[in-house]
C-alpha cells in the first residue's frame, strides 16, 4: 500500500443510500478518495446491496477496500451496533441473518408512523419511505429527515431529541438479532467483528464489561477506539478497553451526509498509539486496486 499499513487514513465506517446515507456508494468512494482515505469500507446498517458497486469504484479510484457492514443487536435491553469487515460478500448465512434483521424494519416503521400519529404527526411511515433509498432499511433516520422536511423540527437531531429515542412518542421497542448471532455470522463468513461506537450506548460500568466479555465469548474481535461520535476522552477509554480484552481498534467516520455528519470521511484524529488497527488483522481481506 505503499507505506506502513499501520499508519495510513482508514475509514471503516459509513453508510449510503442502500440504508441511511443519502449519497450513492460511487459519491462516498468519490469523496473518501478526495479528502485522503487509503483505506474504506462502506458499512449499511443490515445490508450488502451497496458492496459490490463500492468495491468496483474504490478499485476505480485505486482506493483499497474491505467488504462491510453495520449489524443492529439487541443486549441488555438496548440497541447495539456490530461492525463486519473485511467477510466474504457472497456468504449465504450472513446473508440469511442481515435478511431476516431487515425484515423487522417494514412493521416497526408502521408502528412508528402510529405512534407518531397519536401524537399529531400524520402520514409519517409514507413521509419516511420517501426518504428512503432502500425501501426494506427504513430508518429512523428517514422519519427524521421527514419531519424536518414537514417543519416539524428544524434539524435531525431535534427529532431524534424530542420523538425517536426511548420515552418520546415516536420509538417504538424492537427487538434485533441476539449480539452472538451477529459475532458468528461475521466470523463464519471470514470476517471481523467489531463493537461500534461504544461510548454512545447508555451502559452502566457494569453492562458495558458484560458486553465486552459476551463479545469476545462469541468471537468478537474488534472495537471502534475512534469514530465520529466519540470524543477524545471516549477515544482513551476505549484505547483501554481494547488493552484489557485484547481487541483489534477500528477508526470510521459514520458518515452519512453532508448536511448532517459532523466528521466527514476521512476526518478523523488517528487512533491513540500501541493499539493493533483491526486493517492489520485483515490484511489478506483487502481489496487491493487492479
Ligand atoms: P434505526 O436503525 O432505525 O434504529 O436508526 C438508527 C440510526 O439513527 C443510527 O444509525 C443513526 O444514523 C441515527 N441516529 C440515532 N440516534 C441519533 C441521534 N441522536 N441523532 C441523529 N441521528 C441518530
Ligand atoms: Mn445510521
Ligand atoms: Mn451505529
Ligand atoms: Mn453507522
Amino acid at each position: 500500500m505503499g507505506k506502513a499499513l499501520r499508519t495510513v487514513n482508514a475509514d471503516l465506517h459509513c453508510h449510503s443510500a442502500f440504508s441511511d446515507g443519502t449519497l450513492e456508494p460511487e459519491v462516498l468512494a468519490a469523496r473518501a478518495k478526495a479528502n485522503g482515505v487509503e483505506l474504506w469500507a462502506l458499512t449499511d446498517h443490515d445490508e450488502l446491496a451497496g458492496q459490490r458497486r463500492a468495491r468496483d469504484a474504490a478499485r476505480a479510484l485505486g482506493l483499497p477496500y474491505l467488504t462491510g457492514t453495520e449489524i443492529s443487536v439487541s443486549f441488555a435491553g438496548t440497541t447495539v451496533h456490530v461492525v463486519g469487515l473485511g467477510f466474504d460478500v457472497d456468504d449465504a448465512s450472513l446473508a440469511a441473518g442481515l435478511a431476516a434483521t431487515r425484515g423487522g424494519r417494514e412493521p416497526r416503521a408502521r408502528e412508528m408512523g402510529e405512534a407518531l400519529a397519536k401524537a399529531g404527526i400524520h402520514d409519517a411511515y409514507e413521509g419516511a419511505l420517501t426518504f428512503a433509498g432502500n425501501p426494506e432499511l427504513i430508518s429512523r433516520t428517514h422519519f427524521a429527515r421527514f419531519l424536518v422536511e414537514r417543519g416539524v423540527c428544524a434539524d435531525t437531531q431535534e427529532v431524534f431529541r424530542r420523538f425517536l429515542v426511548e420515552g418520546k412518542p415516536g420509538f417504538v421497542p424492537h427487538r434485533w438479532a441476539k449480539l452472538g448471532d451477529a459475532v458468528r455470522w461475521i466470523s463464519d463468513a471470514g470476517g471481523i467483528a467489531v463493537i461500534a461506537h461504544p461510548a454512545r450506548y447508555k451502559l452502566t460500568p457494569t453492562e458495558d464489561y458484560a458486553l465486552f466479555v459476551e463479545f469476545k465469548a462469541h468471537g468478537g474481535r474488534g472495537v471502534e477506539v475512534v469514530t465520529g461520535a466519540h470524543s477524545a476522552a471516549d477515544a482513551q477509554r476505549y484505547a483501554g478497553t481494547a488493552r484489557e480484552f485484547g481487541l483489534f481498534a477500528s477508526r470510521g467516520s459514520d458518515f452519512h451526509s453532508p448536511e448532517e455528519s459532523r466528521i466527514d470521511l476521512g476526518g478523523l484524529p488517528p487512533l491513540p498509539q500501541g493499539l493493533t488497527p483491526v486493517w492489520e488483522a485483515l490484511e489478506p481481506r483487502i481489496q487491493a486496486p487492479a
